[in-house]
């Protein structure tokens, strides 16, 4: 049985004077795991067990009889990680409540800390064939720290929050290094489509990784994004509909509401869940309507995260708000609200949910809200009405709701209207698909949803894990033998990592080596061919016995000479004034773009601008380019971060091509990156190997995922071919 480890801030137990199982969606959603997968649990305790004694007793306990490992935490640690910055610093912020959110350096140093005693935890138990499967903002740094462990593990990771817009996000004084923690899991999974849109185009312009709607690549590893909305343990909550207890709950309470509507609020009591907001969309609604005595809301507010103020706080205003409105709307008849500020036991819950006329969900924002889907799942008759607020996670599934917006006070006093209004069509009508809908998907539905898109992209080999066209040494097997060799390398992108500033391209001391390795191979013919100007190619490559070709095959410079030549003279430049003053218009509209002139070509350079604006000012600026352009011999290349504009008399494979005619090679490699590479690869002399770097359309018979993987290849095939060569001299 394939094994899944499950990693959360909480165990599924609560450990009192006994061990006891706790209930809960993510628990329920998992217990069903347990047939299919051989489940094991990691997570904190809860509290603080300081006794080693009493430690050891319940590691044993946990793994004999629960199938879990805890993490023991001291009262520091729970306040630093868990009340400090996990509940008051990135619960607010993801929920877009930034002046609630606090920020404290030792908080996070130790969020850090507990999120490594994780890590610890996890590798210490995991083998490679193991699933491993992270839940929520708690553990953000794990999937990167457990990544550093071992490169091979599995690991998904699931937010149960909203993930909130850049803006928001990028207040948050450790986004990089939450962002760069998240990036270790190979699955990413959100609620919603927004939450996922969000976390790319945060990851875009924090971290200035590209990515694709459902895959971010960077360095070494690729991490693919889904969306995953959670759903509840239906089971559980139809068996209870057909127990005694609830049937005898059920006549209990319609005997205590005989004659009223009842409108039903569940919800931690938590800033996000609008309960203020609603309070006074109730006093509005109860101002308007004459049979008030014939109407009751029970609120139920379960008491959370009492050791943080906010919440205090939060528990004052709102009692005096019910206090107020009880004050001006009873009668001797009835009080309008129940305010119930205690956690209810399930079959209670369950009464509720199916007595109530109208469930009022109406947080300000909320991952998904379990509540709207406990509420219809247990609307049996397919008689109640669901008041859904448009920032639950739980509105992009259930459309049929009365969908408010919370903070328009008058919006959802009225839906209160509409709802009692509807007839029992109408509420059949509504009701019906809705609960279909969440009787099918499920808290196991999304569990093995998310497990198998976690398995089914997980491949061990040693490269990019994400295409199968991998280069194995097999491919560059003609390379390692073969007696005479042209090796066609691009610079930026192949052999070196993209630099946000071009001048800091500089050949590292890895690329180096490979230099040194190179020369001493009498038999390779070195080309480093570039888009790069004559001058920027001298700076760093004149000391090595290579040919350098600049500017995309327009200049060369034979290896140990000392002019460089152009490759064709009749080349045609004249329509250059023209474009690059286009080129120069594009720069002054798009603030930290600038446009270069080189000889044979001019681009338009956006790397500095706003990732965003800066692509959408290149698609126009190709788009007005190709419309001008077609008498003219030139040819647009849409690069990474450039827009050139080059003759077509110049490219990559001309030069290639020139080159292989003059001599007689046994193989020629060409190794590039983006589309000014193409042009090499298209070329079809059968003993050309390519190979493209990174992501995208090529025509490149072999890929690797980055300029260090290249690296490691050719430093391989380098080393072997000297083997072959020493032999052959032998
Ligand atoms: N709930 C509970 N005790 C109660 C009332 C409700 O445990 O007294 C449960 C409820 O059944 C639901 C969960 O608390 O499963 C609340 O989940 P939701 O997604 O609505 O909000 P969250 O608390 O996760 O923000």
């Amino acid at each position: 049985m394939e094994r899944l480890i499950n990693v959360s801030n909480r165990l599924p137990i609560t450990i009192g004077k006994t061990v006891k199982k706790s209930s809960g969606g993510l628990i329920a959603a998992l217990e069903g795991m347990g047939e299919k997968y051989d489940l094991r649990w990691i997570g904190w305790t809860g509290g603080v067990i300081s006794d080693a004694d009493r430690q050891r007793e319940i590691i044993r306990d946990l793994d004999e009889n629960y199938n879990c490992s805890p993490i023991f935490l001291s009262r520091k640690e729970i306040n630093g990680y868990y009340n400090n910055f996990s509940n008051s610093s990135l619960w607010p912020l993801l929920h877009y409540m930034t002046t609630y959110s606090r920020y404290d350096e030792e908080w996070f140093e130790i969020y850090r800390t507990v999120n490594q005693y994780f890590a610890e935890a996890v590798a210490d138990q995991a083998q490679e064939e193991d699933i491993i499967w992270i839940h929520d903002y708690h553990l953000m740094l794990l999937p990167s720290l457990l990544r550093q462990k071992n490169r091979h593990f599995t690991i998904g990771y699931f937010l149960h929050t909203p993930f909130p817009s850049y803006e928001v996000f990028r207040c948050h004084p450790n986004r990089e290094e939450l962002l760069r923690g998240l990036l270790g899991a190979d699955l990413i999974g959100f609620h919603t489509f927004g939450y996922l849109r969000h976390f790319r185009s945060t990851v875009l312009r924090v971290l200035g990784e590209e990515s694709e709607m459902n895959y971010i690549a960077h360095e070494n590893h690729l991490t693919r994004l889904g969306v995953y909305p959670i759903g509840i343990n239906a089971a559980k909550f139809l068996q209870e509909l057909q127990s005694p207890r609830y049937f005898r709950k059920l006549k209990e309470y319609q005997q205590v509401y005989r004659g009223k509507k009842v409108v039903l609020g569940v919800e931690r009591l938590d800033y996000t869940k609008g309960i203020p907001r609603r309070m006074e969309a109730i006093e509005r609604f109860l101002s308007s309507y004459p049979q008030r005595d014939n109407i009751v809301f029970i609120l139920i507010s379960v008491p959370s995260r009492e050791d943080v103020s906010e919440y205090r706080n939060l528990l004052e205003n709102i009692e005096r708000k019910v206090s107020r409105i009880n004050g001006k709307y009873s009668s001797i008849k009835n009080v309008p609200i129940h305010f119930i500020n205690k956690s209810i036991d399930f079959s209670d819950l369950c009464t509720l949910y199916s007595l109530a006329d109208v469930a009022i969900v109406t947080p300000l924002i909320d991952g998904m809200n379990l509540v709207a889907k406990e509420y219809l799942a247990c609307q049996q008759e397919n008689e109640g009405v669901l008041i859904l607020s448009e920032f639950a996670g739980a509105a992009q599934e259930l459309f049929n709701a009365i969908i408010v917006n919370p903070y328009n006070i008058n919006q959802v006093a009225q839906s209160i209207h509409e709802a009692l209004d509807l007839s029992g069509e109408e509420k059949k009508e509504l009701i019906e698909p809705m609960r279909r809908r969440v009787l099918s998907h499920d808290a196991r539905y999304w569990a093995e949803t998310f497990i198998r898109d976690l398995a089914a992209g997980r491949q061990k080999e040693d490269g990019i894990r994400y295409d199968t066209q991998m280069i194995a040494l097999d491919a560059i097997k003609p390379f390692v033998t073969a007696d005479k060799i042209g090796l066609f390398l691009d610079y930026d992108g192949t052999l070196c990592e993209i630099k946000p500033q071009p001048r800091d391209a500089y050949p590292h001391a890895e690329i180096k080596e490979i230099f040194a390795l190179l020369e001493q191979h009498q038999n390779i013919d070195v080309y480093l061919i570039s888009g790069r100007k004559k001058e920027d190619m001298d700076r760093w490559f004149l000391i090595y016995p290579f040919t350098l070709i600049a500017e995309h095959g327009y200049y060369y410079r034979p290896a140990g000479r000392a002019e460089w030549q152009v490759l064709d003279e009749k080349t045609d430049l004249s329509w250059k004034e023209q474009i690059i003053d286009i080129l120069r218009h594009y720069g002054e509209m798009t603030p930290g773009s600038s446009v270069e002139e080189k000889t044979s070509s001019v681009v338009w350079h956006y790397r500095r601008a706003d990732p965003e604006f800066g692509s959408w000012k290149a698609h126009q600026l190709v788009g007005e380019l190709y419309e001008m352009l077609s008498n003219l011999p030139v040819e647009i290349h849409h690069g990474k971060k450039i827009v050139e504009v080059s003759s077509t008399q110049v490219n990559k494979g001309r030069a290639v091509e020139h080159f292989i005619q003059r001599h007689d090679y046994d193989a020629v490699l060409c190794a590039g990156d983006d589309e000014t590479d193409e042009s090499m690869f298209r070329l079809s002399h059968a003993e050309i190997v390519s190979i493209k770097i990174g992501t995208g359309d090529t025509q490149a018979k072999y890929r690797v995922a980055s300029p260090r993987k290249l690296r490691g290849y050719l430093k391989k095939a380098l080393k072997r071919q000297r083997s072959v060569q020493s032999l052959r001299e032998v």
